[in-house]
């Protein structure tokens, strides 16, 4: 690959702006860019990337009454490499702030089109399974409201079965720790 030789006279495009959106491999399109369709006016003053840290979660015992032990994550997902400003290199050098969740635990605040780019990894909020899952729950989800619509409702208890299963196991994966909020730092691209 060849070096950016535009480095020293680009524009600071946090999260790619004005291409498209690729956070950790292209993970989330353009729906999710949210309130980052603006431009930010000032030079770069470097290249950057969001570098996942790693670390150890999972906080339940098993039903059994044994100790289910934590996850472990490397970390080490990176981030696309964004031209960044001095005051985006500022911004998203703290924090991260406190990551949160929605009561359901299944839907992390702020990092997803949301207000700051260095609250948690998505590759590790959101691992492969968890997102079949979480795709596969929305449907029947739809499926249920149909069939309650139109009074079916032992078609809507049969997937109201299957539904809870699929919530019992997303519920399991939070839960022990395969899916996590690691933070993520700003490292600059040499
Ligand atoms: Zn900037
Ligand atoms: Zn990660
Ligand atoms: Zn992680």
């Amino acid at each position: 690959m060849s070096a950016n030789t535009g480095l020293l006279t680009s524009r600071c495009d946090p999260f790619g702006a004005e291409s498209r959106i690729q956070m950790l491999g292209g993970l989330y399109d353009e729906r999710h860019r949210g309130q980052y369709m603006w431009h930010c006016a000032e030079p770069a003053i470097g290249r950057y990337r969001m570098i996942c840290t790693g670390g150890d979660y999972g906080f339940r015992g098993a039903n059994d009454g044994g100790i289910v032990s934590a996850s472990h994550c490397d970390g080490g997902h990176q981030g696309q490499v964004m031209a960044l400003c001095e005051v985006h290199v500022a911004e998203f050098s703290v924090g991260p702030p406190k990551p949160g969740w929605s009561k359901d635990m299944r839907t992390p605040h702020g990092q997803v089109g949301g207000t700051k780019a260095n609250e948690m990894c998505p590759a590790c909020a959101f691992p492969p399974e968890a997102r079949a899952l979480t795709e596969t729950a929305n449907a029947l989800q739809q499926q249920m409201a149909q069939y309650q619509a139109y009074g079916l409702m032992s078609e809507f208890a049969r997937v109201q079965g299957q539904q809870d299963q699929i919530r019992a196991r997303l519920d399991e994966l939070h839960q022990t720790g395969r899916v996590h909020k690691c933070p993520l730092i700003l490292r600059e691209v040499s």
